[in-house]
């Protein structure tokens, strides 16, 4: 069975301890390779060869850096096709999807940044004369780069890219459920000359090795993406060294449909925010608010596509759901739908394991669900279950949906559906999350600042914000 390697210090080697743990392919329940269980001594090793690297990338000119980081996004383009097939097979999700989504998404992170750092600039201000401050951004050092599994690669690169950029190095931990196509990227940055040691790649568990990470005095940054537990545990662990930590985390996000929205619209994409990625996507819209006098209607329509949409073979185009993650993930997902069920719910379409047939028949399928009749403030309301389970509600009047909305502990997203602009910004100020859409889903600009608010993140990605957070801030004043 083919073994994945960590990646320190430019080479591909085995875990010093030499043990490994099990990779499932999600789509058919068969372990298809294994991945390293690193420990400390792993981390060690490529601390001290990210130490070394930092002497040497972080004094070299950006345009130096840039090139390094072109190539690696052209290197990941002409691997396309491979990655996208690995990210499908290691991760469950469609192959249409990691063809359009995951994988694109991986180099243009990468251009982005290249390019981002050559417009990053400094501050200066003057004193009447008197002085001038100027402002200098200068490179940490070894940063932590923790991603989940939802989106394996491409938040993977979303953190290494900018760290990069800044004139870091990184050591990277990606999920141990979703590793291979960091194994694969790893061989790419070889490829693409990627200096040795100033990407590292730790394969493993977080408490066996992303631990490691997190705790050492001489990673002063981590930047994480998973759940909220895990942030609050990180987040602890850096305050005890003052570390800076940027944490993107879970979400139970509002999808607010109004009687004046674009029905059509409105129907297809509140169907694409609670279903693609398997509704794995932290930004995916689980709670569905509608306006009373058009709940009937919508919810009609609603359930009937739903159990038009298609859970299959990944690799089949027609397949709009893949498999989840992993059989624990599924267990969880299955244990609230009958949780939703306790508390009253209705289950108006799906709600159950999906058995497909030969050798998909132990993959771990469930069937797109929408669950009416729940109170807003119920468990499974108020939850992250991160699979293909939406509730959908009827609201009274803006007031009443604004409350709904706000009520849980997170605060990542919402998308709010309304002909009437004036409604849609009025309703946008007051939601509390980090980013609004209004009549659309996911559409992503780079630049924009991405987070969520309370459970769900602290600090913000993209644009110069991500630059500026792998950086640390100097202010130089010279008397005239
Ligand atoms: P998770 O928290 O279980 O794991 C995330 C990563 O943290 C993994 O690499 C894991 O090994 C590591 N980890 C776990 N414990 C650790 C520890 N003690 N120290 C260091 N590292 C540790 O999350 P997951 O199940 O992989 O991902 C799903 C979650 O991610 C969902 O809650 C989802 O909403 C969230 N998510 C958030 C965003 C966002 O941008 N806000 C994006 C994607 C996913």
């Amino acid at each position: 069975m083919e073994k994945i390697k960590n990646y320190i210090n430019g080479r591909l080697i085995e875990p010093k301890g030499g043990l490994y743990l099990k990779n499932f392919n999600p789509s058919t329940g068969k372990v298809y390779s294994l991945l390293p269980n690193s420990d400390k001594d792993d981390f060690l090793l490529a601390l001290r060869g990210a130490k070394r690297a930092f002497l040497s990338w972080s004094k070299e000119s950006k345009k130096y850096r840039y090139n390094i980081l072109m190539n690696l996004a052209k290197e990941l383009d002409k691997n396309g096709d491979n990655l996208a097939l690995a990210e499908s097979v290691d991760n469950g999700k469609p192959l249409w999807l990691t063809k359009e989504m995951d994988i694109p998404r991986c180099a243009e992170n990468i251009r982005f940044y290249a390019t981002a750092s050559l417009h990053f600039d400094s501050k200066l201000h003057t004193m009447d004369g008197k002085a001038i401050n100027y402002t200098l951004r200068e490179p940490l050092g070894v940063v932590g780069c923790i991603s989940p599994w939802n989106l394996p690669l491409y938040l993977l690169t979303w953190k290494i890219a900018p760290a990069l950029a800044a004139g870091n190095v990184v050591i990277a931990k990606p999920s141990e459920i979703t590793p291979y196509t960091a194994y694969l990227f790893s061989k790419i940055c070889i490829k693409a000359g990627v200096p040795p040691g100033v990407i590292n790649i730790l394969h493993g568990t977080g408490v066996g090795v992303g631990e490691e990470i997190v705790k050492h005095k001489d990673v002063p940054v981590i930047s994480f993406t998973g759940g909220t537990e895990t942030g609050k545990k990180i987040n602890a662990l850096c305050a005890k060294k003052f570390k800076k930590a940027s944490l993107e985390m879970g979400g139970k996000n509002p999808t607010i449909i109004f009687s004046d929205c674009d029905f059509n619209k409105a129907l297809e994409t509140s169907i694409r925010a609670a279903f693609l990625n398997q509704g794995q996507i932290c930004l995916c819209g689980s709670r569905i608010f509608i306006e009373k006098d058009l709940y009937p209607k919508f919810k009609a329509a609603f359930v009937k596509k739903v159990k038009e949409l298609l859970v299959g073979d990944p690799s089949s185009k027609k397949s709009f759901l893949g498999a989840v993650v992993s059989k624990a993930h599924m267990e969880k997902v299955l244990s609230y739908i009958d949780l939703a069920k306790k508390e009253g719910g209705v289950i108006l379409c799906g709600g159950k394991r999906v058995f497909l047939k030969g050798k998909l028949k132990g993959g771990y399928y469930i069937s797109p669900t929408v669950i009416g009749g729940l109170d807003y403030l119920c468990k499974t309301n108020q939850e992250e279950i991160f699979g293909p389970v939406v509730s959908i509600m009827p609201f009274e009047n803006e007031t009443d949906v604004i409350k709904m909305a706000n009520s849980t502990n997170y605060g990542l997203s919402a998308s709010i559906f309304t002909e009437n602009l004036s409604k849609g910004h009025r309703v946008s100020e007051k939601i509390k999350c980090g980013v609004v859409w209004v009549n659309t889903w996911l559409l992503r600009d780079l630049r924009i600042p991405f987070g969520g608010m309370k459970d769900s993140g602290l600090g913000r990605e993209g644009g110069f914000g991500s630059l500026s957070f792998f950086t640390e801030t100097k202010n130089v004043c010279i008397k005239i």
